[in-house]
């Protein structure tokens, strides 16, 4: 820790959740990161448990050793010599990566594309992964200089502001969906991800209908601001939606599950010239057949949005920060990080009060 401006910066050893195979994870003991020059190093307080995160847990994805996390609030614990404009204490949102601004994909807005931005750098040990599931997370010197590293003002808390990145990711397909005022979206699932579709479509003035096999999930749907919610398995949902939109169908739907019968009900529920978006990931080998007609009688647009965009960020704090949208409703479990392994149980099977699922490194 030569480099470390802070001499005084106690931590040598922290608690992670180490990824040591598909389903392993285990509670150590691993050495605090190193700080280069241009690193910070942040205490995580908060971090949520993503979706992502339990499919890199669960499914053979990524070589272990590892430790994920990338939805993280905490406070910086350290900087580097050379580190400008930060300081020990400040509270702060961890983006987990930044593209890199020049590349042709970046140019185009698409930073999602960007080689730079897909390779995730923050890291608590191992391969960096994201890092958020330990104590402390190492911030990279491109990230701390890009603006990867946020702010949290005094008003919101940690678990508020761990929603930052979430709220980026659905921000941008809804952006990307380019849902206006006055319009009707479909939501297909109603988990964290899709009650959050639900207060941003309600947010920029739309109308949202939600779908959900859970009657609980439905239920909350309502409360966030859906104005209609129905299970799946309902045989006159698409009639009931036809009737909900003029006899039109919705403008646009978006897809948060990964369910092949989720998708073909959004094309009967989709207007004519309408949108789908995918937003869950499918498992690779799902294939879906489809009539190309579809896509040129019907003109419907498929598209897909993956991870968040630099381009909403300002957007997505500000919607979180002054509570535009009520992440607080979302919140439903808190764990200490020694208990990850049930928190993904927990997700995996979730109870009717199951939403949003966060976890606590530090007590
Ligand atoms: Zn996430
Ligand atoms: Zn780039």
């Amino acid at each position: 820790m030569a480099s470390l401006n802070n001499p005084l910066q106690p931590y040598k050893f922290m608690k992670a959740q180490v990824f040591r195979g598909v389903n392993q994870l285990s509670y150590e003991e691993v050495p605090v990161p190193d700080l280069k020059a241009d690193e910070v190093l942040v205490q995580v307080k908060v971090v949520g448990l993503c979706q992502s995160d339990i499919k890199k847990i669960r499914y053979p994805l990524y070589e272990p050793p590892r430790i994920f996390g990338h939805e993280t609030a905490g406070t910086i614990a350290a900087i580097g010599a050379e580190v400008e404009h930060w300081q020990v204490g400040q509270r702060v949102v961890v983006l987990h990566h930044i593209p890199c601004m020049h590349c042709g994909y970046c140019l185009n807005d698409n930073f999602s594309m960007c080689e730079v931005y897909r390779k995730i750098t923050t890291t608590a040990g191992f391969a960096p992964s994201g890092g958020g599931f330990a104590e402390f997370v190492k911030v990279p010197g491109h990230i701390v200089r890009q603006g990867g590293l946020i702010t949290i003002p005094d008003s919101i808390t940690f678990e508020q502001a761990s929603f930052v990145e979430p709220t980026n990711c659905c921000l941008k397909a809804v952006k990307k969906a380019q849902v206006t005022a006055g319009e009707t979206v479909l939501i297909t699932g109603a988990g964290p991800i899709g009650l959050m579709f639900v207060m941003l479509v309600k947010h920029f003035g739309a109308r949202a209908i939600a779908t959900d096999l859970l009657p609980s999930r439905l239920e909350k749907a309502l409360q966030v601001g859906a104005e209609a919610a129905f299970d799946p398995r309902d045989p006159n949902l698409v009639a009931q939606i036809h009737d909900l939109t003029g006899g039109m169908g919705v403008d646009t739907t978006l897809l948060a599950v990964p369910s092949e019968k989720a998708f073909f009900q959004a094309l009967d529920c989709t207007r004519r010239g309408g949108k789908i978006l995918f937003f869950a990931e499918f498992p690779d080998e799902v294939e879906i057949p489809l009539n190309p007609n579809v896509l040129y009688r019907r003109e419907i647009d498929l598209m897909g949005s993956y991870s968040s965009s630099y381009r909403v960020q300002a957007l997505a704090a500000d919607l979180v920060f002054n509570r535009r949208i009520d992440v607080d409703a979302l919140v439903s479990d808190r764990y200490p990080l020694k208990d990850l392994a049930l928190a993904v149980e927990r997700a995996v099977s979730p109870t009717p009060d199951t939403f949003k699922i966060l976890i606590y490194p530090t007590s």
